[in-house]
């Protein structure tokens, strides 16, 4: 007798295969597909996204995944258990024709979106935006378990175990730290130098940075590889195939840090255990958790001096024009000058919570308060303007800058500045267990990597970010060391004193 788990392996094989041909198909629309194909292409995705429905949500399946409940599973197979439920959880809730009319709503809005973002035009994005808020209202309706609110249940898809009340509790934990300390930041004397970080830097020299950089950080190109895409990427089809992306402008440390960023989401990736990978539990735990490894592998490793000490002379040596006359101190200083931005995606580290922190006040709005979508601008502009004391000309370079909300993610983003917390977090206490700027001096990158991996990287979804925390730090989250991290760090380069 087959166990109901043996049963329902050829299924979760179906999914397994067709999510890995779909991720296929969106990592080359996005780096080599040409543009004519998008058409066609979509007729296929259209036909292959109607496969994988089929194999999660088939009456069988649900059945099986009841019996399964019924038998003794090891820890694997329990796991992968527990995230179909999930995913069934997801998708069964809502009626069949409204999930359809939201997917094909969903497409139509992003096409809308960029025309809108191109043309600077909101008015034009405003009525598919109501209408997606309209849906996902329901969702969050339909998806909320007793006790939760609507937003919670949405929050859900990208961040488990973190609600409302406590990303308000983080959220205002960051304004009330931030905008005072940065306000001291902009007023400091201290001057930053970084004008030498932007210049003619050819696209072969800064192609081989990339891939000294993601190499030398343990980026596995036997199992990896970098190609060029209008956003940088990761994308992965299994451990043994993780692809990432950058682009290349006229600011070197834009590819540069976009490769250190990238490389940190592909080494989680890639360190993810074999019995896992090819699973539904076989990626990274969360998107606040994969973000705090990226962040982590950007702004704490990539941005400190330890870390530039033994590999600076290569990076002269790429740009010897510019660079023979920049020192080392002077490099590292201009690659952490905090510039209050209006476009989140280029933000310093500094003020890129304060990004986070205004969507997050104003999705709550629009999916709690009832807020019209007419009213976005206005807000967008007013809350720049009191958290970083800019405000946008256009609504191009304001409230129609992301993606996200387009295409319906809404409670997306705090997983961005949760990521941030859960870095400065694991930074800390990593500290306490070895010698963190010694090892980067020596350029032994594999002992901070390899304990990434046995703590964090290995585990997939078996466990929660908020689990992995408590288990690498014997605490829960807590927001002070992502607070305390920012103002050591900023305090002494802008010489703040208090
Ligand atoms: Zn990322």
């Amino acid at each position: 007798m087959n166990t109901a788990y043996e049963k329902l392996q050829p299924y979760l094989d179906k999914a397994m295969a067709v999510q890995t041909a779909l991720t296929l198909f969106e990592w080359d629309d996005a780096t080599l597909a040409p543009k004519a194909a998008g058409a066609k292409t979509s007729r296929v995705i259209e036909i292959l996204s109607g496969e994988y429905f089929q194999a999660v949500t088939n009456g069988e399946v649900k059945q099986l995944v009841k019996e399964c409940r019924e038998e003794p599973l090891t820890e694997v197979q329990e796991a992968v258990v527990r995230e179909l439920e999930d995913q069934l959880d997801q998708l069964d809730c809502i009626p069949q024709d409204e999930y359809q009319a939201f997917a094909k709503l969903a497409s139509e809005s992003v096409r809308v979106w960029e025309k809108a973002k191109e043309e600077n035009d909101f008015q034009s994005f405003a009525p598919v935006l109501r209408e997606v808020v309209r849906y996902q209202k329901k969702f969050g309706d339909y998806r909320a378990k007793p006790g939760q609110k609507r937003y919670d249940a949405l929050l859900d898809a990208y961040e488990k175990g973190f609600s409302m009340d406590q990303l308000d509790q983080f959220f205002g934990r960051l304004k009330e730290e931030l905008v005072p300390f940065l306000r001291k930041v902009t007023e400091s004397r201290v001057l930053i130098r970084d004008d030498f970080l932007t210049g003619d830097f050819s696209e072969d020299r800064q192609e081989r940075l990339a891939r000294f950089i993601a190499e030398y950080l343990g980026f596995d190109f036997r199992r990896g590889v970098l190609a060029v895409s209008a956003h940088p990427f990761t994308t992965n089809l299994h451990n043994q195939d993780v692809r990432i992306t950058t682009h290349y402008t006229d600011r070197v440390d834009s590819s540069l840090f976009s490769v250190i960023h990238e490389a940190g989401h592909g080494i989680y990736e890639m360190g993810i255990r074999d019995d896992l990978t090819q699973t539904m539990v076989g990626q990274g735990a969360s998107m606040g958790m994969h973000e705090s490894q990226s962040r982590f592998f950007e702004n704490i490793i990539g941005r400190s001096q330890a870390f530039w000490e033994p590999i600076y002379g290569k990076f002269q040596e790429l740009f010897p024009e510019t660079f023979t006359e920049i020192g080392l101190d002077q490099f590292v200083r201009a690659v952490n000058k905090v510039h209050p931005d209006l476009i989140r995606t280029e933000a310093d580290e500094l003020t890129y919570s304060l990004h986070v922190l205004i969507r997050y006040e104003i999705e709550k709005m629009l999916i709690e308060d009832d807020l019209d979508v007419d009213q976005l601008p206005r807000i967008w502009g007013d809350k720049y303007e009191e958290y970083l004391g800019i405000r946008p000309e256009t609504d191009s370079e304001g409230v129609l800058q992301d993606i996200h909300w387009s295409q319906g993610s809404f409670g997306y983003f705090p997983s961005y500045a949760l990521g941030s917390a859960f870095g400065a977090q694991i930074y800390y206490h990593m500290k306490k267990e070895m010698d963190f700027d010694g090892l980067l001096r020596e350029g032994r990158l594999d002992v901070i990597r390899e304990y990434l991996r046995e703590n964090i990287h290995q585990y997939g979804k078996l466990k929660t970010s908020r689990q992995i925390i408590k288990d690498v730090t014997g605490e829960d989250f807590n927001p002070d060391y992502y607070i305390r991290y920012l103002k050591e760090k900023y305090g002494k380069l802008y010489e703040i004193t208090d």
